[in-house]
Order: structure tokens, then sequence, then C-alpha cells
């Protein structure tokens, strides 16, 4: 018997006219879709008028319902992966059941679609050539702060999705660990009635969310610029960094290798922190 068919299907970021006709004849054809939330996919195919049965598939539940539409893939259903909004998979559940498909020989084919990622990344402004997608920073204010010292010297543009509750807070974290005159672009509501896109420095983005209720509101994607100018690459760093490290303690070692390497100080502990645990 032919095995069935995974397809990744992405689905619109806000505006409807951006669901694909392709994403849309597959859905209406797959035997079962897999949802993040199948309140909000059902919502989305009663506008467009597709009966086909939903089941879940979040982060709660993704290793035991892959192991069943693995097994109903194999006995040759077709099936769709869709999350609430944009592209699976990019921030959203998906991986280990992709992952368990290629693992067993079975065919995953994609839909592509909208995406917040690339939708913002194509609008800010900023070099696109290479960049870095971060997702989501962590919750906890000091892990973030070191994930963003850690980004610090990072010439790729920078890409994050975040949380509109915590907005402001992480704005002004970068503003602390990337530099107040760090180029930035906010993305709100793209493809929405009240998208907005802002750029400006960390600084001042930061006090106009921090002050402005109605740019904290709605689906955000913060892209910022890559460090232009680091004075030494990470590289260097560490061949400063590391025999320092094995002669001195941490602080020690910090302080020298900042002076030498002329990074900020926060940058050069996180990274030693990184080598020390390495
Ligand atoms: N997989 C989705 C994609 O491909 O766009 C992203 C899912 S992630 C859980 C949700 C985040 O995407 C939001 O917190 C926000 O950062 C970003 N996002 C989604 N829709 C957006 C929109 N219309 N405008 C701006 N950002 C959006």
């Amino acid at each position: 018997m032919n095995s069935g068919t995974l397809f990744i299907v992405a689905t619109p970021i806000g505006n409807l006219d951006d669901f694909s006709t392709r994403g849309r004849n597959v859905l209406t054809a797959v035997s079962v879709i897999a949802a993040e939330d199948t309140r909000v996919t059902r919502k989305l195919l009663s506008t467009f008028g597709i009966k086909t049965p939903l089941l879940s598939l979040h982060e709660y539940n993704e290793t035991g319902r892959s192991a069943e539409l693995l097994s109903r893939l194999q006995k040759g259903e077709d099936i769709a992966l869709v999350s609430d909004a944009g592209t699976p998979l990019i921030s959203d559940p998906g991986f280990e059941l992709v992952r368990a498909c290629h693992q067993n020989g079975l065919s995953v084919t994609p839909v592509p679609g909208p995406s917040a990622l690339i939708a913002a990344l194509c609008i800010a402004g900023l070099p696109t050539d290479r960049f870095v997608f971060e997702g989501f920073l962590p919750n906890r204010q000091a892990a973030r702060k070191t994930r963003l010292q850690q980004l610090n010297m990072e010439p790729r543009t920078l890409v994050f999705y975040e949380s509109v509750h915590r907005l402001a807070e992480s704005l002004q974290d970068m503003a602390d660990c990337l530099g107040a005159d760090r180029q930035v672009v906010l993305a709100r509501e793209l493809t929405k009635l009240y998208e907005t896109v802002t750029a400006d420095s960390l600084s001042n983005l930061a006090i106009q969310v921090a002050t402005d209720a109605n740019a904290r509101k709605g689906e955000a994607v913060v892209i910022v610029a890559g460090n232009s100018e680091p004075r030494t690459t990470l590289h260097d760093l560490d061949t400063v960094l590391l025999p320092l490290l094995t002669d001195l303690p941490l602080k020690q070692a910090v302080k020298l290798a900042a002076a030498i390497s002329g990074q900020p100080k926060n940058a050069v502990y996180a990274r030693a922190l990184e080598l020390q645990k390495a």
C-alpha cells in the first residue's frame, strides 16, 4: 500500500486574501488537518467552506499525536498540518512530527505562504542577505538579558518575535544590551487593519512603546540591525579570553579581556560563561 503525504500548510497572518489557492485545495483534499488550536482553525476553514475534520497538535500533545498521525500516514492517508497563523514550525509546533516522517521514510511537502518572520524582514529596510531568527526571547529578564548580551556582537540582522505583554520591557533590555543607538524596526499587525511599521533607534523606540499604549497593541516582530562595527570578532575574543580564563579568576579574566578587546564587559562575561561551560 502507498503511504500518504504530510502537507505543511501556511495560513494567513491577518489578511485572508493571503491564503493561497493551493493551501485551500490541499486542506479540502486531505483526510484530516492537524491544527495547533482547532477552534482558531475551524473559524478559518468555515470562512472558506472547508469541512475537513480537525484534530489538535500542540506543544503538550505533540509526541503522542505524532505517533498517531504517523500510523495514519503509513496506512495511506494524506494529512495537513497548520498552525494558528502563518507557517507551521516557525516558533510553532510540528518539528517532532516532521522529523518522525523523515525517520520513517514518509514524504513531507510544503505549501508555502505567509510568515510574520519574512513579512517583517522584507519591509524593515535592514540587510536581508544574511539574518538571524531568534524567535521569542526568554520570559525571565535575567535570561533575556544574557541572551541579548550573547548577541551583542552579531553582525547579521536580528529578528525577534515578541509578545505584546512585554514589548516595552524587551525593547529596553535590547537598548541596554545591544546599544541605545542601534537601529530597530517594529512591525506590528502586519497585513491587518492597523498595520504599523516604525523605524528608530532602540532607545527612542523603547521610550515610545513604554509611553504609548497603542504602540503595544496587537502582534509584533522586532528587527534589529546587526553590529556593524564589532571591534573584535567572537573568534578573536576567544583568543584573548581563553588563556586568561585558564590562569585567572573569572572576574579578572573578563575585566582584562574587555579592556584588551574593546568589547562591552557584559558581552565578554556572557562569552566567558559559555566557554567555561564548554
Ligand atoms: N508561525 C507563525 C509565522 O510563521 O508567522 C508565527 C507564530 S508565533 C507563535 C506568533 C508570533 O508571530 C507573534 O507573537 C508575533 O511576534 C508574530 N506575528 C504573527 N502574526 C503577526 C502579524 N500579523 N504582525 C506582526 N507579527 C506577527
